[in-house]
This record gives C-alpha cells, sequence and structure tokens, in this order.
C-alpha cells in the first residue's frame, strides 16, 4: 500500500469533512474502551499479566535470532517451509511463486495487516489472480477499494448503508432490490458469497498472532472463524508474519493470549483460537498438503537495539488507538498507511522513514493514555517524544517550527528571562483579547485558528496567579 503519511495534513482535513465518517467515530468511545474496562473489572490479575507479557516479549526480542531458528527448524520437522524476507518486494515475490507453483487462480485471505504491508493483495491481481477477504471487514473495504482505518475493526468507518450500497454495487448476480437494511441480512449475503470462495480457493493465506518456537505453530485469533476455514480448505497455506511475533513456548502464547482480547475487544478470550502446526499428516481428516511461512523483516531488525525497541512488543490489540483521542476525531484514513493511531505513529516512521511521516509524531497530545491501557506496557507517548528529538536535530519539518523550539529552548533554560517574556506575551495577548474574550486570527497561529477561535489568555501567567494564590515565589 502506498503512504499518504506524508500528505498527513490534507488527510486530516478530509477526515473532518467527512460527515459520515465524524458520525462513525462519535460512537467509538462507547465500544471497545468500555468493554475493555469491564474486562479489566472482572480480572484482577490483568496487571499482574501485562507484567509478565511484557516480560515474556522483553526476553524474546533479547534472543531473537535464537527463536526464529527454533521455529524455524520446527517447521521444518512438521513438514512445512520457512521463507526468510527482508522486506515488502522479496515477501511479496515469495508468496507469488509460491501461487504460481500451485497454479492457484482464487487465493482467500483472513485478515493479516502484513498483507497490507505488503500490498499483497495488488500484487496478486497484477499477476492475474484472485484474492479474496474473508474477514467481513476486510471483505468490504475489498469491495470499496478502500484500507483498512484500524487494525482490529478495519471497516468501522462505514455505516450499514454503505455497505450495503457495496454490496449492491458488487453482488451483481443477486437481485438489486432486495432489501438489505438489517445488519444480519448483510452478514448472511457475505456468508454466502465468501463460502463459495472458499470452497474454490487454491492457496489461502492468514496472518499470526503469534509465532510459537517450541512448536513451530502459528496462533490464529478471530472471532468470524473464517482463519480456519482459510488454513483448512485450501491445498497450499501461507502464513505471513513479521519475525516479533514470535514467542518461545506455549505457556507464552497462552500468557498473551489473556491479555490480547481482554484490551481488544473485551472477550476474555476471541471466539476462535487456532494453533496450526505445520500441513495436514496421514491421519489428519483436513488441511492443506503444503504449509509456507513467510518471516518479514521489513524494517524490524533495524529497531532491535534502538530506542524504538519496545514497539516490537506490540501484539496489534489496537487498545491505544481505540483510546486515543486523536483516532477518535480523525479515523485511521489520515495516518496515510496500514497503522493508525498512537501505535501507528511510532511504527509507521520507523517502517518508511521519519521523513515521509513527519507529521506522524506530532499527531498526539501526550496524555498517555495510550500508554496506560497498553497490555504490554509499550511507552508510547517516550517514543512520540523521541521521534520528534529525530526530527528536530535533522531539520526534517516546517522551519517556523524548529525556529519556535528553539527560541523556546533558549528561554526555558533562563528562567528569569522567560518569566519575563510569558508575563509580556500573556498580558499582551490578554489586554489585546479582553473585548472579544477569543481570537479568530493571529499571527504565526494560523495553524490553530484557521479550524477553530482562540481563547484570550487571562492576563497573568500560571506562575502569576499561582503566587498570588499562596504558591511558590514566580
Ligand atoms: S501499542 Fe500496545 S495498545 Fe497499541 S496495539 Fe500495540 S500492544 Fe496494543
Amino acid at each position: 500500500m502506498d503512504s499518504t503519511a506524508h500528505a498527513f495534513k490534507n488527510n486530516v482535513r478530509t477526515a473532518l469533512d467527512d460527515g459520515k465518517l465524524q458520525t462513525a467515530l462519535k460512537l467509538f468511545p462507547e465500544g471497545f474502551p468500555v468493554k475493555r474496562r469491564l474486562a479489566m473489572d472482572r480480572l484482577p490479575e490483568f496487571d499482574a499479566l501485562r507484567d509478565a507479557a511484557r516480560d515474556i516479549k522483553n526476553h524474546t526480542l533479547a534472543h531473537l535470532d535464537h527463536y526464529l531458528e527454533r521455529f524455524e527448524s520446527k517447521v521444518i520437522d512438521s513438514g512445512g517451509q520457512v521463507h526468510w524476507c527482508p522486506d515488502a518486494e522479496s515477501a511479496r515475490q515469495t508468496v507469488l511463486a509460491i501461487c504460481r507453483d500451485a497454479g492457484a487462480k482464487t487465493v482467500t485471505k483472513g485478515k493479516s495487516m502484513i498483507g497490507e504491508e505488503i500490498a499483497i493483495n495488488e500484487s496478486l491481481e497484477k499477476a492475474g489472480l484472485r484474492p479474496v477477504e474473508t474477514d467481513l471487514g476486510e471483505y468490504i473495504i475489498q469491495l470499496r477499494h478502500e484500507p483498512p482505518s484500524h487494525i482490529i475493526a478495519p471497516a468501522i468507518h462505514l455505516s450499514k448503508d454503505q455497505v450495503a450500497e457495496a454490496f449492491r454495487k458488487q453482488h451483481t448476480h443477486l437481485p438489486a432490490d432486495r432489501p438489505l437494511e438489517e445488519p444480519a441480512v448483510l452478514l448472511d449475503e457475505a456468508r454466502a458469497v465468501l463460502r463459495r470462495e472458499f470452497l474454490a480457493a487454491d492457496v489461502g493465506i492468514t496472518g499470526a498472532n503469534m509465532l510459537v518456537a517450541e512448536t513451530g505453530s502459528m496462533v490464529l485469533v478471530t472471532n468470524e472463524g473464517n482463519g480456519d476455514l482459510t488454513q483448512t480448505l485450501p491445498r497450499v497455506q501461507i502464513v505471513i508474519a513479521s519475525i516479533e511475533k514470535v514467542v518461545p513456548t506455549l505457556e507464552d502464547a497462552t500468557t498473551i493470549l489473556r491479555v490480547l482480547a481482554r484490551s481488544a475487544t473485551g472477550q476474555e478470550m476471541s471466539v476462535y483460537t487456532t494453533f496450526t502446526t505445520g500441513p495436514k499428516r496421514p491421519e489428519d481428516l483436513d488441511g492443506p498438503e503444503a504449509y509456507h511461512v513467510v518471516l518479514l523483516d521489513n524494517g524490524r531488525t533495524k529497531m532491535l537495539g534502538s530506542e524504538f525497541q519496545d514497539m516490537l512488543r506490540c501484539i496489534r490489540c489496537g487498545a491505544c488507538i481505540n483510546h486515543c483521542p486523536v483516532y477518535g476525531a480523525i479515523g485511521g484514513h489520515a495516518y496515510g498507511w496500514v497503522y493508525s493511531g498512537p501505535m501507528g505513529a511510532v511504527l509507521i516512521p520507523n517502517l518508511i522513514g521519519v521523513e515521509a511521516t513527519a507529521d506522524l509524531p506530532n499527531a498526539s497530545t501526550l496524555c498517555g493514555r495510550c500508554e496506560d491501557v497498553c497490555p504490554m506496557r509499550i511507552p508510547l507517548p517516550r517514543m512520540l517524544r523521541q521521534l520528534r528529538a529525530h526530527q528536530f536535530s535533522r531539520n526534517i519539518g516546517p522551519s517556523s517550527q524548529r525556529y519556535g523550539l528553539r527560541a523556546w529552548a533558549f528561554l526555558a533554560r533562563r528562567p528569569a528571562l522567560y518569566r519575563l517574556a510569558m508575563r509580556l506575551g500573556v498580558g499582551t495577548l490578554g489586554a489585546w483579547g479582553r473585548r472579544r474574550g477569543r481570537f479568530r486570527s493571529l499571527p504565526l497561529a494560523g495553524g490553530w485558528t484557521r479550524s477553530r477561535d482562540l481563547a484570550a489568555p487571562a492576563g497573568q501567567t500560571f506562575q502569576q496567579q499561582w503566587s498570588a494564590r499562596g504558591g511558590a515565589r514566580s
């Protein structure tokens, strides 16, 4: 998927002007965040589990080469193959070669963010194959030719009317005047269409929530069962996963599973949690004849040992996104690539470069809710600040912003001068804006006043007010 992260501000304007998106986003806080809180309340050891999950991932990342090699040898023992792919292009070529060898025409897909990251659908289509998304949300956005707007709820930006419109347009074999008002009817229609695709598929591609080094298994978590049909019905199964998905043991996997669904959707467990190991064995009733794991690096080894290593603990639960006030205002497409919200604002610059994504680390109030809710205790605000520091030291971003920061840093190191400058600034703005109580436009603050007024300051700095109430001297 091509990134539009460089056009973040334009993307944001489009999102803010999109009435349907804004209606969908207004419902957002009543969904996943409430369910997560209730799930946490029901599990007193939730915080202890978060610590344990963090420690498992930290240990794994410290010995990543060892666990990946162990995983590979177990996959080979079980009759499968592992393909090491340093970047998106090599992963695409590997998947294409497997599909061609299988003589594939139709390829079913379970939801996979790595699939989005390497743009596998576009690549399969160009090669004349027919990829079919089978997760309902992914299927809907595939029909609309859109990227996902959320890592666990890819079509959360859409209303049921928009879904009905897409079905009417694409399911042309069905009567045009059929009723599609009820969500259950939409669901039944998608199920009937997808059932035929499952049966026709030659190759099934899924992502993986975890890879288990101890057994060579992959763990897949879904709520629709589409992942299981994608894995078991076609002749060939391809698992595409990034290298940091590996965990040492089955017990480690179960610890992480206990925080994953609770953090994502507030469920104790997802409806389907499937452990798959290798291709079909002689005594198995079903399963694929060939089993491939495509292991993707795509910039992750560069994060190892850096100040962004903690990001590799991410289990893609979406909790940070669900609690982010910025995501809640603009949705996921504005971020311009596969990931969104606070985890996207850290991960995207690391994977595709800080130059092309300069606005993303600044798309945060640094309120800290993302870190508070992250089951893997990833210090997202710290990493957002570090990305900002990188940008500043490499002269990335608008020069006005850099000069402003330099001026602020100069003053902040000289407390007396800082207080004087603040008094003068706040006093002047307070006097200037006293009559109206707000500014409709202001020199150097056009970005703020373009879409809202700026409240006039009270005329006194915080320190002056604090001192007047008997606090520390200003
Ligand atoms: S950063 Fe944390 S909260 Fe966000 S998706 Fe990853 S694990 Fe979940």
